[in-house]
This record gives structure tokens, C-alpha cells and sequence, in this order.
């Protein structure tokens, strides 16, 4: 049996709750995380399609990108729209989780997603974040380094992009004097004692801190571990927003926009002018991304791609860049059908289907 949290606890792994913007609402939206899951739908927006499409299907579980609360409610009593999809929603025993700024910054998210599905090359995030890692520098007597150091790997510390198993080790005295009251696992009471220890230093994303700390304290023979915890200043190239990558081939522009609006199916493009600009190197970012207009200037980008944007953003490139607007749709229209992947490859018996609806509020008048 897959219970609802065993879908939660994946997807979590995969993309931590704790990478989201503070401004958002990602998480179980609503619903019982403890029952067995019947199937998903994934969709980018919870509607009165999907949520009867998982009705008619048995499901008990939405997954969605954008979180149907996104502001505080005061009332449950149906109002507006989306007080009464959750009543229903409630009502029929489906929980409804949204996976939101979480899944844009991860570098194999909707940014990677829609990196693969364009085919760039050496793609990485655009504006990767800061203060996602901090450092551990624990004490231990030596020959208990190596246990030690194997239980934290396999907990997730020392993982630095493409390299696993990172750690720093040096040798020194620790000192210390068991009192009245201690269980010391070398000296005694009330003498001061000396041991040759190691200090161990590896870093770890910060959502896996409690589970570090566990690891640490369950492989350490001290009765009180010394341990240090550091913030990290350093910016890790595996989180963060919008991604930047190499087309196999320069473009015009009127080719590279063509190649948009058939990769992204789109109903209209906007974008400004770059006269005999030959687009390669370029950034996306999936959903509204005018706030990464000067990141993707100060990579050097000869295109950056995303939505939402507005008449004075096209200003700002002086024809430096081409931007373009797809729609906030087209450009993360793929997210569903990553969800559904990584979720059949984990869970191969599991029922989990992309909604038939396209969620898209949006139409074109061509
Ligand atoms: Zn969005």
C-alpha cells in the first residue's frame, strides 16, 4: 500500500519544502497525508475539471504546482472559487498537495525540464541561492572518525555538485573533565582527560540538519558531542531559479522563436527587438521570472525566455538580449508531466496520470 505521505515524503526528498520562496504555500494543501492513496492527477492549477477528473477516477490525491492557498483564509464558507474547490475537494476525501518555488529551484525542476525539452547544453541554474548549506565540524576520537563520517554520507552530508563523500579531517587534542553526574565513555570523574580526536568537516543541505544532527549523535560513543554548525555564504550550482544554457546551434532570432512556439505550443509570443543578434546562450525561467531580467544580463545571455512580463520589462535589455514572454502557462506546462515521470519511476505500480484538461485561464484571439 502507498499511503499520501509516502507520495508527500518523495517528493519532498527530491525537492525540500525548504527551498521555497518565503512568500509561498507549498506543502498539503489539504487532506488526510495518513490514508493509502488511491492515484494523482498532476496538473498546474487546481480547477473544477481536474478535481472532477479525480473524482470520476478514484483518486484521492491532486498534485499541483500552483497552491490553491496562496493568501491567509478567514472563512471556509464558499465565496470565491477556490474555497469551494477545497470544500469539495474535502468533501470527497482528496487531498490536494502543491509543489510550487520548491520545484523551480531545483536545478532538474520545471527550469530543467524545460532545459531538456529545448535540448541546452552545460545547462545550470541562472541565480543559484544562497544560505541553502551549512558546515558541520564535529570531534570524535579517531578511531571512531570512519564509522562517523560513513553514517553522515549516507545521511546526505558531503555532496558537492557531481561529487559525493566530501569531507575534511585533521587531527588534535581534545581535552575535557568529567563531573559529578557524567557517564563519560573515556576518563572519570573529576580528572581532566586528554584524547587524541578528529574533527570531521563536511557540509549538508540545510533541510537535512535534523537528520544530520540524529546520524551525528548516533554514531558519536561521546554521552555530549562537541559539534560546531556554520552558515555557508557560498551559492550551490544545484538550487536556486531559472536555468542558462547553450543552444547546439547559434540562431536568428525569427529561428529561435519559432522553435519556441513550437516546442511551448504557444498562442502568441511578445518579445523586444536585438537587431542581427545571433541567439546560443540562453535562460529560462518557467512561470514569472522578470525579477531574473538582470541576472540573465549580467550571464550574458543572448536570449532569456520566461512570463508575466510587462510593457516597461521589454525596456530593459537595450538590445542586449532578446526577451521574450510565452505565457506563464506554456512555460511550465511541462511540470505535470515531470511529476508524473519521477513519481512512475519511484512508484511503478502507482496510478498517476497528467490531468486531460488544460488548466490555462489564458486564451488567444488570433
Ligand atoms: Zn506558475
Amino acid at each position: 500500500m502507498i499511503s499520501i505521505a509516502d507520495i508527500i515524503n518523495f517528493l519532498e526528498t527530491k525537492a525540500p519544502l525548504a527551498l521555497q520562496e518565503s512568500y509561498d504555500n507549498a506543502g498539503l494543501v489539504c487532506g488526510n497525508r495518513m490514508l493509502a492513496c488511491s492515484g494523482a492527477i498532476a496538473a498546474l492549477d487546481l480547477t473544477e475539471q481536474v478535481l472532477e477528473e479525480a473524482i470520476d477516477k478514484k483518486f484521492n490525491l491532486v498534485i499541483v504546482h500552483h497552491p490553491p492557498i496562496f493568501k491567509p483564509l478567514k472563512s471556509l464558507e464558499p465565496r470565491d472559487a477556490i474555497t469551494r474547490l477545497l470544500l469539495k475537494a474535502i468533501k470527497h476525501d482528496i487531498a490536494v498537495y502543491a509543489i510550487h518555488t520548491n520545484l523551480d529551484n531545483v536545478v532538474w525542476g520545471v527550469n530543467g525540464e524545460i532545459a531538456r525539452r529545448v535540448g541546452l547544453q552545460k545547462a545550470c541554474v541562472l541565480a543559484p541561492m544562497q544560505h541553502t548549506h551549512q558546515k558541520l565540524a564535529v570531534f570524535v576520537p579517531v578511531d571512531h572518525a570512519e564509522k562517523l563520517s560513513n553514517a553522515l554520507f549516507e545521511a546526505g552530508a558531503g555532496s558537492i555538485g557531481h561529487y559525493s563523500e566530501c569531507s575534511f579531517t585533521s587531527e588534535g587534542n581534545g581535552s575535557f573533565k568529567p563531573m559529578k553526574g557524567s557517564q563519560p565513555f573515556i576518563g572519570a570523574e573529576g580528572m581532566r582527560e586528554k584524547v587524541v580526536e578528529a574533527k570531521i568537516e563536511v557540509i549538508f543541505p540545510v533541510h537535512l540538519q535534523p537528520k544530520i544532527l540524529a546520524v551525528m549523535h548516533e554514531n558519536h560513543p561521546y554521552e555530549v558531542v562537541a559539534y560546531d554548525i556554520l552558515p555557508l555564504e557560498n551559492k550551490f550550482s544545484s538550487f536556486g531559479g531559472g536555468i542558462v544554457g547553450e543552444l547546439k546551434e547559434p540562431m536568428q532570432v525569427d529561428e529561435f522563436l519559432s522553435l519556441l512556439k513550437l516546442r511551448f505550443q504557444t498562442g502568441t509570443i511578445r518579445h523586444n527587438t536585438v537587431p542581427g543578434k545571433s541567439i546560443q546562450k540562453v535562460a529560462f525561467c518557467g512561470g514569472s521570472g522578470k525579477q531574473l531580467i538582470n541576472n540573465a544580463l549580467a550571464s550574458k545571455v543572448d536570449a532569456f525566455v520566461t512570463s508575466d512580463l510587462t510593457y516597461h520589462d521589454f525596456f530593459l535589455p537595450e538590445g542586449k538580449m532578446l526577451l521574450a514572454d510565452i505565457g506563464h502557462f506554456e512555460s511550465e506546462q511541462f511540470t505535470s508531466d515531470l511529476l508524473v515521470e519521477i513519481l512512475n519511476e519511484k512508484f511503478p505500480t502507482f496510478a498517476v496520470l497528467k490531468t486531460a484538461h488544460k488548466t490555462n485561464p489564458v486564451n488567444y484571439f488570433l
